[in-house]
């Protein structure tokens, strides 16, 4: 092993985590589960560590789906979950605009996720799977019209993007100085298949960077609107709380900014040849293999 090679937490580490924190925020992909599938041995450390008594909370930057929707996954891949322990990125880009005391409409690149939460806030909106099959034909004279009442647009991921909603989006921000531009997430490539990695959101709020040179206020992991928005319902200290995922430049960057503990698991998409590279300069406090490594941890 090199000098600079992060070992694998050892037992005695793996009890300082279990002792010092009281809540675990779980990031989901990669740690709870990959793709449709549940990591073994998941089910039985999330019923560990609630009996120990500690709190634990799922995030995910995947804003396809609203809370209610990922209860269902949680359910169905047998794990028992509250909708309160649950935050996506299309949560958060709801209680964003509710934070704000938002009233104007919103312009939306995503998928249903984002219209289900914006819907249980009051949030009006216009765009999303709707607009899936729009085009435009650039004949000579073709203008395009937009909602004048549009404050924000949120752009999270959309396997239906095309060049209509680009447009709309773009006019709606470059003809209102105005107009808010919020992304659920910035993630460069996404799990989608075990076969490769797939272009993710930070390809469509990059469409929309390249239209209007504007920068998004980015509402999922790593900002810290969410950070702040879940840790004030836990009514915990930064440093009882930890953060476990398996992207450094998300979900351990967004613990390390708030304080928290930190620890990566290596089942999802960061490698120990990349955690361990003279260029990752993000170093979380423990490595697991992956979540049920916890299982086997034996007291003195
Ligand atoms: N965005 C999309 C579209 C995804 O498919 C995924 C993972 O499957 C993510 C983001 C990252 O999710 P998480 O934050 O749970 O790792
Ligand atoms: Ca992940």
């Amino acid at each position: 092993a090199q000098a600079s090679a992060r070992p694998i937490a050892t037992n005695e580490q793996k009890l300082e985590l279990l002792k010092k924190v009281e809540c675990f925020i779980f990031d989901c992909d990669g740690v709870i589960w990959l793709g449709d599938k549940v990591i073994e041995g998941v089910p039985e450390t999330l019923d560990m560590l609630r009996g120990m008594g500690k709190k634990v909370f799922f995030v995910t930057n995947n804003s396809t789906k609203s809370r209610a929707g990922y209860m269902s996954k949680f359910q169905s891949l047998g794990l028992n979950v509250k909708a309160e322990e649950i935050y996506s990125s299309s949560y958060a880009a709801a209680a964003y605009l509710e934070s704000i005391n938002f009233n104007k409409k919103v312009y939306v690149i995503g998928e249903t996720g984002i219209l289900e939460e914006l819907d249980l806030k009051g949030i009006r909106h216009v765009g999303g799977p709707g607009d899936a099959d729009k085009k435009v034909t650039l004949k000579s004279g073709e203008f395009m019209e937009h909602d004048h009442d549009v404050g924000a647009v949120v752009v999270g991921f959309d396997r239906y993007v095309n060049y209509y909603k680009i447009q709309y989006a773009t006019l709606c921000i470059r003809e209102n100085p105005g107009c808010m531009f919020i992304a659920t997430n910035r993630d460069a490539v996404t799990h989608l298949t075990d076969a490769q990695e797939w272009a993710g959101n930070g390809s469509m709020v990059g469409a929309i960077v390249g239209s209007t040179k504007r920068e998004p206020i980015v509402v999922g992991k790593p900002s810290d609107f969410m950070l702040k928005n879940i840790s004030a319902s836990l009514g915990l200290r930064p440093d009882q709380i930890a953060m476990v995922g398996d992207r450094l430049d998300t979900d351990i960057m967004f613990g390390k900014n708030g304080g928290l503990a930190t620890a990566l698991v290596l089942s999802g998409v960061t490698t120990p040849e990349v955690l361990n590279s003279p260029d990752n300069k993000v170093h979380p406090d423990f490595v697991l293999n992956s979540l049920p490594d916890l299982l086997s941890v034996k007291e003195k």
